[in-house]
């Protein structure tokens, strides 16, 4: 074969045809080690999945994503919008261990981990096969579209009911359970936002997995898309070893194994079960989730032609080339010293956040007054973020004994998990002004303990 013609499958899609439409795949059922354990892998993630909203720590759910009020708890722990670095923190933390998984280990997160892949081939294609029957059965009934009507249609009764469920999943992860529970048992009147957004989740799953399928991995999702610039030729990953392989050609079981041909029998049943279409025997490819069902259907082939299993493996490409084992690169050390960086800020982020935040300003378009004493008044605005799980009640503590301070309604209280804000008063003899501006500073005191510190400036004239 010419080089150009080894090379010809990178100018198209396996699922794409001439004419620029959609070439469905019909994927065989695999089989086999890596297929049980997948399997396993993915029940244990669906099940932690769908049991984490009802887990709470004392009144508040284990994660919460509330996008719509800014509310975010991990662990427990609320974070507010003024915990943003924090989050920023989290999310360079997760993009760079991305980049540094898929260095050592390539895709093994499509594969064994992403939810699109556990669903789709755990859960939905699963379902499928059960239904209609494994791949020439549907590829059959597609063609002919005779008496399996019914099939189709509790095919997708069934795919609707578990999009819903998982709409209904997802957006507890965003509201939280106990809004979810009321929009359940209620009537859908009292909370039509949240209805509106179920039923968007639910059909957006239905579409996913019905007819998006493989082309979320190789056409939408951008993680696929930057495999070419994440990889080396040490990464880890699905391949097949085409020194031993080829030269392919057909060959039978108990065939000397002095034949001048590889161990690829060119059976094609690798190409068969591959939920995306490619034929791995190509290369790595940008369609490759690292799925492990390559793997099964050829050691099922090679156990039958009684060859060594591992003609597609879990190895690098210079693994298959010089057969050595994995070893530490310079790439791999840098990301993790970066990667050991960012946690060790994250963690000093964490341990040194404040329980209580507080901002002051002077009230907008007030000016300074003088009182009939002869002292001087500012009007503040007073914020407060309570984080604690505790009610506080509060008392404003200037650092200059001279400063009085008056609270307007005269109680400075901050529920817990609330923000609240106040107005008032800060007066100073004017002759302890010595300049038109001055700093202020304010213990803010509750029982006896400081809990946080908070400036701002005294204007006088
Ligand atoms: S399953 Fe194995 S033997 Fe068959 S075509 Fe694929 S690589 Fe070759
Ligand atoms: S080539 Fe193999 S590992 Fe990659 S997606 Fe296809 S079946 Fe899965």
């Amino acid at each position: 074969m010419k080089e150009t013609d080894k090379e010809s499958f990178r100018d198209s899609l396996t699922t794409v045809g001439s004419q620029g439409n959609r070439l469905w795949v019909y994927a065989k059922e695999p089989k086999g080690f890596f297929t049980n354990r997948r399997t396993f892998v993915s029940l244990l993630l669906i099940l932690v999945f769908f049991i984490t909203p009802f887990i709470k720590i004392g009144t508040k759910p284990l994660f919460l994503f509330n996008i719509f009020e800014r509310k975010f708890i991990v662990f427990g722990v609320l974070f507010w919008p003024q915990d943003f670095h924090i989050f920023l923190f989290i999310t360079l933390i997760f993009f760079v261990f991305i980049v540094l998984f898929t260095a050592v280990f390539g895709r093994i997160f499509c594969g064994w981990i992403c939810p699109q892949t556990i669903f789709m081939e755990s859960v939905f294609r699963k379902i499928e096969y059960w239904i209609e029957g494994d791949f020439h059965t549907q590829q059959k009934n597609d063609q002919h579209k005779d008496g399996i009507a019914y099939k189709k249609i509790l095919k997708y009764i069934v795919f609707a009911i578990i999009s819903f469920l998982i709409g209904n999943l997802a957006m507890s992860y965003l509201v939280g359970i106990d809004k979810l529970s009321f929009l359940i048992t209620h009537p859908i009147a009292a909370n039509k936002g949240l209805f509106v957004g179920v039923v968007i989740f639910s059909a957006l799953f239905f579409f996913v997995f019905t007819w998006l399928r493989e082309q979320a991995c190789t056409i939408v999702c951008p993680y696929g898309r930057l495999q070419g610039v994440l990889q080396t030729n040490e990464t880890l990953g699905v391949v097949y070893d085409f020194i031993r392989g080829e030269p392919r050609g057909k060959i039978s079981k108990n065939m000397p194994t002095t034949t001048t041909l590889g161990d690829c029998i060119d059976c094609k049943i690798c190409v068969q079960v591959c939920p995306t279409g490619i034929d791995i025997r190509n290369g790595s490819q940008l369609e490759c989730t690292n799925c492990t069902a390559c793997i099964d259907a050829c050691d099922t082939v090679m156990s039958q032609i009684n060859r060594p299993l591992g003609l597609i493996r879990y190895d690098s490409a210079n693994g298959i080339l010089t057969k050595k084992t994995w070893s530490l690169t310079p790439r791999v050390v840098a990301y993790s010293a970066v990667l050991v960086g960012l946690c060790m800020v994250l963690a000093y982020s964490l341990v040194s956040r404040k329980e209580i935040e507080a901002y002051i300003k002077r009230v907008p378009g007030t000016l300074a007054q003088t009182n009939t004493n002869g002292n001087i008044t500012n009007l503040y605005n007073i914020q407060l973020i309570n984080k604690s799980s505790r009610n506080l009640k509060l008392v404003l503590v200037p650092n200059k004994s001279y400063a009085k301070v008056k609270i307007v309604g005269d109680l400075l209280m901050v529920n817990h998990e609330e923000i609240t804000e106040a107005v008032f008063f800060l007066e100073i003899p004017r002759d302890k002004l010595k300049e038109n501006k001055q700093e202020i500073m304010f213990k803010l005191m509750s029982d006896n303990e400081e809990i946080a510190q908070v400036k701002t400036n005294f204007f006088s004239f």
